[in-house]
């Protein structure tokens, strides 16, 4: 054993060692994977081996289509087979809501390269005889996906490492991790220590502990999880004569249950409600290759529809079942990257789908330690997307709830109420008793909209427009054209301070610095000159800067700027947290609500547009903005919690003469559509560049040489690619929910939809044969449906809904530049729920195109 490398990857499962291959691959050869036991050791080498594309994030998705890909070029450099088949999948819905969902995915397929296709139940069932089609209403074919063999995979990657100069110790703890001033991790193992640069936690069901080892408490948990193998079928045998090819994959939403192939039988693996949290607190270290016990009760509700809707497992014998532990985040997805506060201390852990997203895990990670960018949007697997107040607990509760849930529609207007309330703020009963419905916002609790008096305050859950649709129109005309206040809590706020405050910022946002007293917007960019912040920046004094940012990127913001900071002490970053929370009021009787709470003069011309102050409002010391997002004349005010229901109240008092109204964040979110102001991880988000996100006004490239500032002129000389659009849908009575396609009638291929078959896996069509050559090439685009005559997929939208005040339906998106001006009716059409709607860009903001009630 080596005692010094470049990185050690601690964990020999599917993950570490894709880590570890991957990191090799990139030039790091100076690696050492370590594990405990042997390989797969964890919740490897049980696991049923299925792998697919498919993910509710259309990023991770990329990721998971990316390792399916892998899987032939592990198996060429290491010689060992991963026993992949290959036999395409069904999911199947058992109602039109489900239907729905199914659409949505198979419209947001066309962009990322999937070949889906909607298709009837009698479809399904020629591929899958054992089912009762009668029980579906209709089902969608992914070409891509299979099961492999996941012990044969996880040695692929290890080989393949191995054979680019990695090194790799079984039988080998590591028990104990010590960082040196200098940044040196000391990795103590049952053999020694070895000094290391960086460090990887890919310890499956021990990353908690090895995270513990840091002072960190991961949000994972394991969870048991059981499927059964059948004994041989005849059935299954018989098909397999018949037609030459194995069974398919088949998702059961309704059942709870997947089911495919497994030899001359059947495995089938159930997501149980009842389900069961595997070593809640510790996880042992002497655990390894043994299974726990089966529990058929836990999951016999599953089983009794499975068998109902495929009739002929139920005459199968079960040969075994197996119930083992792997382990869930909070969402479900991974927990990758650089873990904020530490310096190379690196994750990949929590993936619960190993042999779908191992290999996008091992290929972002390595990216990020080698080059020091993911290359991807990780947003959807980022360490630092939950806060501190995702502890032992609330994990706890929150991973069963998505357990449970694995297979159940998630609607847009849905909230989940596992481990809520978690954080509130001063005014939440007051919320409550207001008749307000509650959402999460990064574990705060935050009101959404205020039901009418005498009504039950709660969502009713729909793809369509819903029970609040009525009274959010109501909060948002009386804002506009009276005052309205809502809570801002859940914004992100940090204080920047020290004598080199303003350098420190300058180098890192792209906007000017403002004058004392003053507001900039500004972007912030990454050394490849894409945008991964947005920020409301006050300069507070000489030396003294206060930030407003997203809510959900706090840890994700403040890793970038802890990486940043000067060594010597002349910046100081402070996040408030809810250590500051606020409350915004607008709409043309703001002002003079502010003014009957305020001893200072706050007309037009003593305090400005964009102007920054300190004063007193009702009595409590405050900071005040004078911006709000909803557009319009306003403020936000913000305070210390200990004064918030004081400046409440006062603001309650004040506003009863102009009509004040309580409005809530799907209110404000209305509103800032019909200003075409574009929200953070929606629209602007890593992937794009500032002029892709027509963020250009905020772009000084002139000011000084900030991070991405070269890339960002590149971006600007070439011209965008891409452009940020606002569009008018002609919508039905559904409104877009994001990621939906963008239909354009254009003759020219934009090249912005992704490439078909960017990923190279090889594709099959519905009887099984393969599709090869030229033919796949040339039938790719109609298969999957980016073209269908004049018409063709030139982008997606990234988020919209209702315009209230405007009365019209919004979108934004992302189009090709050249056709981001054309504002032609007949040109595009936006695909809803698999309905395909007249769709009209719309250059400027249908409210107050000119800014003017902003600025009054
Ligand atoms: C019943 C079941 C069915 C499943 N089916 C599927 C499926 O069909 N498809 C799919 O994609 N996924 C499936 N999974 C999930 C899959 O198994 C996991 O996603 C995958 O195993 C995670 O791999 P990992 O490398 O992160 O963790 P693990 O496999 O748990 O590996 C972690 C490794 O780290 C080592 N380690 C931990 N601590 C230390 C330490 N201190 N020092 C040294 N070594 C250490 C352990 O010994 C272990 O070998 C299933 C899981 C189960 C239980």
């Amino acid at each position: 054993m080596k005692s010094h490398v470049k990185a050690v990857v601690i964990g020999g499962g599917v993950v570490g060692c894709s880590v570890l291959y991957h990191l090799a691959k990139a030039g790091w050869t100076d690696i050492m994977l370590i594990e405990r036991s042997e390989l797969t050791s964890g919740s490897s080498w049980h696991a049923a081996g299925g792998f697919h594309t498919l993910n509710g994030d259309p990023n991770v998705a990329k990721l998971q289509a990316y390792t399916v890909q892998l899987y032939k070029e592990i198996e060429e450099i290491s010689g060992q087979s991963c026993s992949l088949h290959l036999t395409g999948g069904v999911m199947m819905a058992d109602t039109p809501e489900r239907m729905d969902f199914l659409r949505l995915a198979h419209a947001k397929g066309r962009y990322l390269g999937m070949d889906t296709e909607l298709i009837t139940p009698s479809e399904a069932k020629a591929m899958f005889p054992l089912m009762d089609e009668t029980n579906f209403v209709g089902a969608m074919w992914d070409p891509v996906e299979g099961h492999l063999d996941p012990s044969g995979t996880t040695i692929a990657y290890s080989k393949a490492a191995k054979k680019l100069g990695a090194e790799i110790v079984l039988r080998n703890r590591v028990v104990e991790l010590t960082q040196e001033v200098d940044g040196t991790w000391n990795v103590v193992t049952e053999q020694g220590t070895v000094k290391a640069e960086h460090v990887v936690n890919c310890g499956g069901l021990w990353a908690r502990e090895i995270g513990r080892m840091v002072g960190v408490e991961l949000p994972v948990l394991a969870m048991e999880h059981m499927y059964l193998l059948t004994e041989p079928m005849p059935e299954v045998e018989e098909f397999n004569k018949s037609t030459g090819r194995e069974m398919i994959g088949v998702l059961d939403f309704k059942g709870e249950i997947y089911t495919r192939q497994e030899r001359n039988g059947i495995l089938l693996g159930t997501y149980e409600k009842a389900c069961k949290p595997w070593s809640p607190v510790n996880t042992p270290w002497d655990f390894g290759h043994e299974l726990l016990p089966p529990d058929l009760d836990r999951i016999a509700p599953s089983l009794e529809i499975g068998f109902k809707h495929f009739p002929g497992i139920e005459k199968a014998g079960i040969k075994q079942i197996i119930n083992g532990p792997f382990t869930f985040a909070l969402d479900g997805n991974p927990l990758v990257g650089p873990v904020q506060g530490l310096t190379n201390f690196w994750c990949a852990c929590a993936v619960m789908a190993g042999f779908s997203q191992g290999g996008g895990v091992g290929l972002a990670l390595s990216n990020w330690m080698v080059h020091g960018d993911p290359g991807f949007d990780v947003w959807g697997m980022d360490v630092t997307r939950f806060g501190e107040w995702a502890g032992l607990r609330y994990t706890n509760a929150k991973v069963r709830e998505n357990y449970s849930r694995r297979f159940s529609i998630r609607f847009p207007n849905e909230e989940l109420p596992a481990a809520r309330p978690a954080q509130t703020t001063p005014l939440y009963d007051t919320m409550l008793a207001n008749n307000a419905v509650m959402g999460d916002s990064w574990g705060l609790e935050t009101p959404l909209w205020f039901a009418p008096k005498g009504k039950e305050p709660r969502d009713i859950v729909s793809f369509h427009r819903s029970n609040d649709f009525g009274p959010i129109g109501e909060e948002v005309r009386a804002t506009r054209e009276r005052v309205g206040v809502t809570e801002i809590a859940n914004f992100a706020k940090y204080e920047v301070s020290g004598p080199a405050a303003e350098d420190f910022l300058n180098r890192l946002m792209t906007n000017r610095m403002p004058k004392t007293g003053r507001i900039v917007l500004t972007p912030m960019l990454n050394e490849f000159g894409k945008l991964i912040g947005d920020f409301t920046i006050a300069k507070a004094a000489e030396d003294r800067f206060m930030i407003w940012g997203s809510s959900a990127a706090q840890k994700y913001h403040m890793r970038w700027f802890e990486k940043h900071l000067p060594k010597d002490g002349s910046v100081r970053i402070h996040r408030f947290d809810q250590t500051l929370v606020g409350l915004s009021i607008a709409g043309p009787k703001s002002r003079d609500l502010l003014q009957k709470l305020v001893d200072v003069d706050i007309s037009t011309k003593a305090f400005r547009f964009m102007d920054f102050r300190e004063m007193a409002v009702g009595g409590a010391p405050c900071l005040v903005n004078r911006i709000t997002y909803t557009g319009d004349l306003g403020y936000e005010i913000w305070m210390a919690p200990a004064y918030q229901r004081l400046v409440y109240q006062a603001i309650k008092d004040a506003g009863e003469e102009f009509g004040l109204v309580d409005f809530g964040m799907r209110a404000l979110l209305s509103m800032r559509l019909e200003k075409n102001f574009p929200t953070w991880f929606r629209e602007l988000r890593p992937i794009y560049g500032p002029f892709e996100g027509a963020m250009d006004r905020f772009i000084k490239l002139e000011k000084n040489d900030f991070i991405g500032r070269e890339a960002a002129a590149k971006e600007q000389a070439e011209g965008p690619k891409l452009r940020r659009v606002s569009f008018i849908v002609d919508a039905a009575d559904a409104d877009v929910m994001g990621d939906e396609p963008i239909w354009a009638k254009v003759s020219k291929d934009y090249g912005t939809v992704e490439k078909p078959h960017g990923y190279g896996a090889p594709r099959f069509d519905k009887s099984g044969k393969e599709i090869r050559g030229s033919k796949a090439a040339e039938g790719a685009s109609a298969v999957r449906g980016i073209v269908d005559g004049d018409w063709r997929v030139v982008g997606w939208v990234t988020s919209g809904g209702y315009a209230h005040y405007v009365q019209k339906s919004m979108a934004q998106g992302y189009v090709p530049a050249a056709l981001a001006e054309d504002e032609s009716a007949g040109l595009f059409e936006i695909e809803i729920l698999g309905h395909r709607r007249p769709a009209r860009i719309n250059v400027e903001a249908p409210f107050d195109p000119s800014g003017e009630k902003m600025r009054t």
